[in-house]
């Protein structure tokens, strides 16, 4: 039989094999709450539980009605949605509602200023961006003061009210000469140092995006070193070594030669350039395999990068919003961010949005000039942001509290089965609703099967395959700690959808004690 001519999926067909092989090609046709619903061959639709949570965009649950109910005023209302370039008091109101919740969660009066973008990469770009400005910015401030004094102790020294010092020329390892040998050999030395590129630190495990920026900046080499020629790469550093902030932050210092006149003496004073653009963190890494930053490191992050003048991006995008039982999973670690960035669940599960946020003392105006979008800011997703925001604020913060609650049902969940099936659950991590399950290594399981898979970097996924094919569970592995299944539920999550999760991964447990390919496959 001749095959249809072309192509039958044009919207990555390999991605949709890959699914298949797992047996995660399932089209969704509708959603609610935390179910989406798939069509059997009759036409009926079958319901699936959903764990994953469009990733973290999906606190308030899929097709929240509030949300929907928002949306479709704003539409009703012929709410102008791209109006740009033209004051924006929907957009403005979401930022002062960002920073009214910052305020109770920081303890501190400094505002933030907002950045709206249309996905999490693109907001941590904005940050990343910005951060660069100011580096910049700085870093002139600093050569223009070089220059200044350079031409006060030239000045000085032809009217001879100062000479220089042999300890001066020795500074800077000359023997001999005058200051004009002296602010020459400053000056090469000082070019040196003023070319070097920024460096980004940021953190082994980290995941912060896939644009090209960001994707340097996200630990996973997969989708990091394709890449690498594309942008600034980043110095990783490990999540368990005490200590190791502040050595990155030292191995990056640069030292430039300012030359002052002090007294009837030519000096070389020596000033730090700021070739360190920011360190980001996540206080929870999501796609990491839900792993928690520890206070000792956030402190630590807090401390060193303070006194180095290095800002700090806490990465919100994911573990933000309220999923861990507070607005900033960071407040709870007393980290504070001198840039926030915020999506996912902004967007109320239905528009697209995100933010970066960048306290007063950091803030440069000029970035206004040079950074937009023409979907950002936008009304509509405005509105939806405002609806989400003032949910999550409501009785006094009632989806904060539900989040705890609802995550700590669910982790004492996973945490009963680490416990019966101690050779196949290897560990459960995570706060309020952002929860992962690491299976043990089955890279040398007796199963041939799991073995393969495993070998292969799929377990997850093909467990995952299980779950949603034999008990109508849908989870996903993290992107890059595979063998880790990620919980993110809405706050709406109900005890039966968790019992539901439960039983499934009970029976997914059994299986891989047993090595029961049998059960596995279905027979
Ligand atoms: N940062 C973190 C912490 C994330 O979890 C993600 C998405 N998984 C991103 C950045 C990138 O967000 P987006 O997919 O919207 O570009």
């Amino acid at each position: 039989e001749p095959k249809a001519a072309g192509p039958v999926d044009l919207t990555e067909p390999h991605l949709r094999e890959t699914l298949a092989m797992a047996g995660l090609d399932v089209e969704y046709v509708r959603a609610e709450h935390n179910t989406l619903y798939y069509l059997d061959e009759n036409g009926e639709e079958v319901p699936v539980v959903d764990f994953t949570g469009g990733y973290g965009s999906l606190l308030l649950g899929h097709n929240n009605s509030q949300i929907v109910a928002r949306a479709r005023e704003a539409l009703d209302g012929q709410v102008p949605v791209h109006a740009q370039f033209a004051p924006s008091s929907h957009a403005n109101a979401v930022a002062f509602r960002l920073n009214e919740i910052l305020r109770r969660e920081l303890g501190s009066d400094e505002p933030y200023f907002a950045i709206f973008a249309n996905s999490g990469a693109e907001a941590i770009e904005a940050a990343v961006k910005h951060a660069e400005l100011d580096r910049v910015m700085r870093a002139g401030v600093l050569a223009a003061q070089l220059a200044a004094h350079a031409e006060q102790a030239r000045a000085a020294v032809s009217a001879g009210t100062a000479e220089v010092t042999a300890g001066a020329l020795a500074q800077l390892g000359l023997k001999e000469g005058g200051v004009a040998e002296l602010l020459a050999e400053a000056e090469r030395r000082n070019a040196e140092q003023m070319a070097r590129p920024p460096v980004f630190l940021a953190l082994e495990g980290g995941f912060h995006g896939k644009l090209m920026g960001s994707v340097q900046l996200t630990h996973n080499p997969g989708f990091r070193t394709p890449f690498s020629a594309l942008a600034t790469q980043a110095r990783f550093i490990p999540l368990g070594r005490r200590g190791a902030v502040g050595e990155a932050l030292a191995a990056e210092r640069a030292v430039v030669f300012d030359i002052v006149v002090d007294g009837s003496e030519v000096r070389v004073a020596e000033r730090d350039l700021p070739v360190v653009c920011a360190l980001l963190v996540e206080p929870i890494q999501g796609e990491g395999g839900i792993v928690e930053v520890s206070r000792e490191l956030a402190e630590e992050i807090g401390r060193e990068c303070q006194a180095a003048g290095c800002p700090v991006i806490v990465d919100e995008i994911q573990s933000g919003m309220g999923r861990t039982g507070s607005f900033l999973a960071s407040s709870s670690l007393g980290l504070r961010g001198d840039y926030y960035t915020l999506a996912k669940s902004l967007g109320g599960g239905i528009a697209k949005n995100s933010v970066m946020l960048v306290r007063q003392s950091r803030y440069r105006r000029e970035f206004e000039m040079v950074h937009s979008s023409t979907f950002a800011k936008d009304a509509f997703s405005s509105l939806i942001a405002q609806k989400v925001l003032d949910i999550l604020e409501a009785d006094g913060g009632q989806v904060y509290r539900l989040a705890t609650e609802r995550g700590n049902k669910l982790k004492s969940v996973l945490l009963a089965l680490r416990e019966e099936f101690p050779g196949v659950v290897k560990d459960v991590r995570g706060r309020g609703l952002m929860l992962g399950l690491e299976f043990t290594d089955q890279t040398s399981a007796p199963s041939e099967t799991f073995r393969g898979f495993a070998q292969a970097g799929i377990l997850g996924y093909a467990l995952a395959g299980y779950l949603l094919k034999r008990h109508r569970v849908r989870t996903f592995p993290t992107a890059s700690a595979v063998s880790t299944l990620r919980f993110e539920p809405s706050v709406y999550v109900s005890d039966a959808e968790i019992d539901q999760l439960a039983a499934a991964l009970r029976a997914l447990c059994e299986i891989l004690r047993d090595q029961d390919e049998a059960r596995f496959f279905g027979s």
